[in-house]
C-alpha cells in the first residue's frame, strides 16, 4: 500500500465527462489499496474567465478580492469530483484550503505555501476516504482566501504530498510527460523519462509551463517524488505505478540512471520559450558609477523582477544605452516608475517592446560541453533570427528575439542540438 497525491490540471477537469474519466483513474488507484488525495485545477479556461471579470469590475483590483473570485474555479471542480466519486460508490470528501488548513504567506494573488496542517487529511485518508482538494488556494494569516499564482495547483499538490509524506506525487496533465520542448510547437519533441530537479527548475522558470516553478523547488526541498503523466489514457494504458511518464529525480539518482544505462549526458536537455517578457531600452544614460543602481534599485523596491540586462559600451560624451527585460504585466508600472525618476537617472528616452520572446536552452551537460552558446547563435543566425539580448547561467543560455520568430527559433534549436525524435510526438501537433 502506498500513499499517493494525484493532481489533475484544467484540461483534465474540463466538464463532467472528463471529470468522470478522472474519477475512474482515481478509483483505480484507491482500489489498488492505496491511500489517495487528489488535487484539482479549475476547468480549462475558467481561471482566465474569472480574471477577466475582476479586470472588468475594477482595473485596479484589490488582490485580496481577486483571490476570492479566482479561487472559486477550483471549489467547483473539487466538489464535482467528490460527487462523481461518490456516484461510483467511493467514499470521497472535499477539503477547501481553509478547511485543511493550507496556510500561505506574503502577497495575495501570488501567495507562497507555509504550514499545512495535515492531521485531518491523514485521518480521512486512513479512514479510507479519498480526499479531494482544490489546488491553487490557501488561507492567509488574516484568515482570508489566497491564491498561489497561475499554475499554482502543481505547487498545492507537491506541498500536500510533502505534508502527508506521500510516496509519490503524480501530476496528470494533457501531455504524457516532460518533453525536450513544448510538444505543441515541435512535433518531433521527445519525452524525457527522467529529468533532474535542477534542470526541471530551470526549464520551468524559463517558460516550460508543464510544472509551476515553485512546485519544483518545493519538491526538491522536501524530496517529493514527482511524476508528470497524462490523464488522457485508455483502459489498456500502463498504470501510474509503472512510471509511464516523466520522473523528476535528484542529481545523484540521475547519475546512477545514466551510469546504469551507460549513457552520456547531452549538452542540452530541453528548450523553453516565454512570450511574457517585455524589453526596455533607456538611451543616453550617464556612463558613471551609480547610474545602473539608480535604475534598478527603485524597480527592485517595487518588486519588479528584472531579467536580462545589457549595458552597451559607453559611446563618446560619457553616455551609454541600458537594455533590460521585465515581465509584460509589470511593463506599465516599470515605465511609469522610470519616467518618474528620469531626472535622477538622467536618461534621454525610454523605448519599450512587448513583442519579444525569450528562448532558453537548458542542460546539466552544459557544464562539461563547450560551444553550447555558439551552436545556438549560429543556428539562429542561419535562419536570419536576430538576437536582442543574451543571458546565461551555469546550465542555461537564453536569448531575446522577435516574438513572431518564436516557433521557428524553437524548432531550429531543437534540430541543432540533435533533440528531434524519429517519429512525431503528438499526432496533429504543429
Ligand atoms: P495543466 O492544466 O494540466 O496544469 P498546463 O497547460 O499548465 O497543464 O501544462 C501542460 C502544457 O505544458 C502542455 O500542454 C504543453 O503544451 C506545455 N509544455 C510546455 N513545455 C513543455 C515541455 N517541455 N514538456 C511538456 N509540456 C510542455
Ligand atoms: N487554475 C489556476 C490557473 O489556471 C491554477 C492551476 O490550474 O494550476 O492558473
Ligand atoms: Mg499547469
Amino acid at each position: 500500500m502506498a500513499r499517493i497525491v494525484m493532481k489533475f490540471g484544467g484540461t483534465s477537469m474540463a466538464g463532467t465527462e472528463r471529470i468522470r474519466r478522472v474519477a475512474n483513474i482515481v478509483r483505480a488507484q484507491a482500489a489498488g489499496g492505496n491511500q489517495v488525495a487528489v488535487v484539482v485545477s479549475a476547468m480549462a479556461g475558467e481561471t482566465d474567465r474569472l480574471v477577466n471579470f475582476c479586470r472588468e469590475a475594477n482595473p485596479l483590483y484589490d488582490p485580496a478580492e481577486y483571490d476570492v473570485v479566482v479561487s472559486s474555479g477550483e471549489q467547483v471542480t473539487s466538489g464535482l469530483l467528490a460527487l462523481t466519486l461518490q456516484a461510483m460508490g467511493c467514499k470521497a470528501r472535499s477539503w477547501l484550503g481553509w478547511q485543511l488548513p493550507l496556510h500561505t504567506f506574503s502577497a495575495h494573488a501570488n501567495a507562497r505555501v507555509g504550514d499545512i496542517d495535515a492531521d485531518k487529511l491523514v485521518a480521512s485518508m486512513e479512514a479510507g476516504e479519498i480526499a479531494v482538494i482544490p489546488g491553487f488556494q490557501g488561507v492567509s494569516d488574516e484568515d482570508r482566501i489566497t491564491t498561489m499564482g497561475r499554475g499554482g495547483s502543481d505547487t498545492s499538490a507537491v506541498a500536500i504530498a510533502a505534508a502527508v509524506k506521500a510516496d509519490r506525487c503524480d501530476i496528470y496533465t494533457d501531455v504524457d510527460g516532460v518533453y525536450t520542448t513544448d510538444p505543441r510547437i515541435v512535433a518531433r519533441a521527445r519525452k524525457i523519462p527522467f529529468v533532474s530537479f535542477e534542470e526541471m527548475l530551470e526549464l520551468a522558470s524559463v517558460g516550460a509551463k508543464v510544472l509551476q516553478t515553485r512546485s519544483v523547488s518545493l519538491a526538491m526541498k522536501h524530496n517529493v517524488r514527482v511524476q508528470v503523466l497524462s490523464s488522457f489514457v485508455d483502459d489498456n494504458a500502463p498504470p501510474a505505478d509503472t512510471l509511464p511518464g516523466t520522473m523528476i529525480v535528484s542529481e545523484d539518482e540521475m547519475q546512477e540512471i545514466l551510469e546504469s544505462k551507460k549513457m552520456e549526458r547531452q549538452s542540452v536537455t530541453g528548450i523553453a520559450h516565454d512570450k511574457n517578457e517585455a524589453r526596455v531600452v533607456l538611451t543616453r544614460v550617464p556612463d558613471k558609477p551609480g547610474a545602473v543602481a539608480d535604475i534598478f534599485t527603485p524597480l527592485g523596491e517595487a518588486g519588479i523582477n528584472v531579467d536580462m540586462i545589457i549595458q552597451n559600451v559607453g559611446r563618446d560624451k560619457g553616455e551609454t544605452d541600458v537594455t533590460f527585460t521585465v515581465p509584460q504585466a509589470e511593463l506599465a508600472r516599470a515605465q511609469a516608475m522610470l519616467e518618474d525618476k528620469k531626472d535622477k537617472i538622467g536618461f534621454n528616452r525610454i523605448i519599450t517592446d512587448s513583442k519579444v520572446a525569450k528562448i532558453s536552452v537548458v542542460g546539466m551537460g552544459m557544464k562539461s560541453h563547450a560551444g553550447v552558446a555558439a551552436t545556438m547563435f549560429q543556428a539562429l543566425a542561419d535562419r536570419g533570427i536576430n538576437v536582442q539580448a543574451i543571458s546565461t547561467s551555469e546550465i542555461k543560455v537564453s536569448v531575446l528575439i522577435d516574438e513572431d520568430e518564436t516557433e521557428l527559433a524553437v524548432r531550429v534549436l531543437h534540430t541543432a542540438y540533435g533533440l528531434d525524435a524519429e517519429d512525431p510526438a503528438i499526432e496533429g501537433a504543429a
